[in-house]
């Protein structure tokens, strides 16, 4: 059975899509820890991140830093982290979080309650 991150890039289930090429694809983590809390996943169906041959491992790396790019300049945020963790989805994926403190990263903490007009405004800023 398909991942749910691949169901999202098949458009079956919906999004805040924030980027895409070929091979990626970036849309907003729905229980953000931050505001602009993006995941990046490969089009390829690969649970485990290291499974990943290297050009996609590497190319993926390259894809989220145009998104951290992008990410910083909307939240002037002191910088981004790039988080790989977690069990939940077998669909390798990287976090992406604005940070202004390593709190800003902590998993345990309460997420983001937003509306989806708060998210497609944030994702319609990163499109840009
Ligand atoms: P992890 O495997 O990293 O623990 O968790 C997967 C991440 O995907 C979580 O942060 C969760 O909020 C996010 N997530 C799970 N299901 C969905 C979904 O249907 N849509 C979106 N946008 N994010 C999801």
């Amino acid at each position: 059975m398909a991942t749910i991150f691949s169901r999202i890039i098949a458009g079956e289930i919906p999004c805040y899509k924030v980027a895409e090429n070929e091979q990626y694809f970036a849309f907003l983590d729905i229980n953000p820890l931050a505001v602009g809390h993006t995941l990046v996943v490969p089009k390829c169906e690969t649970d485990y991140l290291f499974d990943l041959d290297d050009n996609t491992l590497s190319g993926m790396t390259l894809f989220a830093k145009q998104i951290a790019g992008k990410l910083k300049e909307m939240t002037g945020c002191k910088k981004v982290a790039m988080v790989v963790l977690g069990l939940e989805v077998p669909h390798a994926h990287i976090h992406l979080i604005p940070m202004n403190s390593e709190n800003d990263v902590d998993f345990r903490k309460e997420k983001l309650k937003l509306t989806p007009e708060e998210f497609s405004k944030i994702a319609e800023q990163l499109n840009r």
